[in-house]
């Protein structure tokens, strides 16, 4: 337990580290810079557990050494005991409204100055732990967050995440009365590739074909997800059929030099047929998929437009 003491005697600092040695190591510095050293004014961190500050001193008193003090966010939790002589009872309302936390008045019994900074310090250490914990379950939440909208196979967003993003781009294409443009993807043959090469082997081959759309979207506004089995899905926000086809032009590019060997498909590579509707359409997703369709039954490896 660290103990800061900050008083401009160096008589009571030397009773004070007397008297407080036993449960902790006391921190006396001989001046106020020093004071604001150990609390780490200027650093932001400090591993101090309790202050006891004089109320009365000539260079700056405790009561604005005390507001300076909370002013500090990092400081917030840290137990401040005021220490002060009999006649200064009365400024006490004023210490307690700036953050002090308890005081004790000079010359203080030996037991009753140990019994208050322990529980003052435990005070410090427990709102330091409920804080941490807070954090802890904070960054848990968002980590179970990022991951229910994840696909595990591929990292892509996964379907929950696309059917959020799928109505919300559609009131924003309403609203705004700009193109949304969705490339509906399918894997060519890949039915065959797990057949010839395995299960593992197809799941590996997903992850690839979804690194090449990851990389094919570059807009923050576009979403690249898996939509289910060997299917993806890409939205594409503000972005009109010529700017889609120029996405699917890059996909199929980045697929042929990728060059992903397919030992049952007539170009010996994966590829990919894309189905690509914009907001003009009725309802976007059937009329992506109708693309889709047309794209497979037209020989595959290419892009068709409803
Ligand atoms: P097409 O060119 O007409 O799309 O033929 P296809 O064989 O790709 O289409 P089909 O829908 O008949 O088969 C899709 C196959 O995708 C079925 C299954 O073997 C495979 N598949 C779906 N999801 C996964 C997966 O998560 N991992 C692996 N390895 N294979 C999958
Ligand atoms: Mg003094
Ligand atoms: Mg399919
Ligand atoms: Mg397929």
């Amino acid at each position: 337990m660290n103990i800061l003491v900050i008083d401009d005697s160096a008589l009571i600092r030397a009773i004070l580290t007397r008297t407080l040695s036993p449960i902790g190591a006391v921190h006396a510095p001989g001046d106020l810079q020093g004071a604001r050293d150990l609390l780490g004014f200027r650093s932001g961190a400090c591993d101090m557990d309790v202050v006891l500050l004089d109320l009365e001193m000539p260079e700056l008193d405790g009561l604005s050494f005390l507001r300076d003090l909370r002013a500090q966010p990092h400081l917030a939790d840290l137990s401040v005991i005021m220490v002060t002589s009999t006649q200064e009872t009365e400024r006490l309302d004023d210490a307690f409204a700036a953050g002090a936390n308890d005081y004790v008045t000079k010359p203080a019994h030996d037991n009753v100055l140990r019994a208050r900074t322990l529980n003052a310090a435990r005070l410090t250490r427990a709102l330091r732990a409920a804080k941490d914990r807070e954090r802890d379950l904070a960054a848990a939440n968002a980590q179970l967050a990022h991951l229910s909208l994840t696909d595990a196979l591929t990292g892509l967003a996964n379907r929950r995440a696309f059917d959020t993003q799928y109505e919300q781009a559609l009131a924003l294409a309403q609203r705004s009365a700009r193109p949304t443009t969705l490339i509906m993807a399918d894997i060519d043959h890949f039915k065959r590739y797990n057949d010839a090469l395995g299960h593992p082997a197809g799941d590996e081959c997903l992850r690839r074909v979804a690194d090449v759309l990851r990389a094919s979207c570059q807009r923050r506004t576009d979403l690249a997800s898996r939509y289910g089995g060997e299917e993806f899905a890409l939205l594409l926000l503000d972005t009109d059929p010529r700017g889609a086809h120029e996405v699917a032009g890059r996909i199929h590019a980045a697929l042929e030099a990728a060059a992903i060997p397919h030992p049952d498909h007539p170009l010996g590579r994966v590829t990919l047929s894309l189905g690509l509707a914009s907001t003009a359409a009725p309802d976007l997703k059937d009329a992506a998929d109708e693309a889709l369709y047309r794209a497979k039954a037209r020989g595959r490896n290419r892009t068709e437009e409803w």
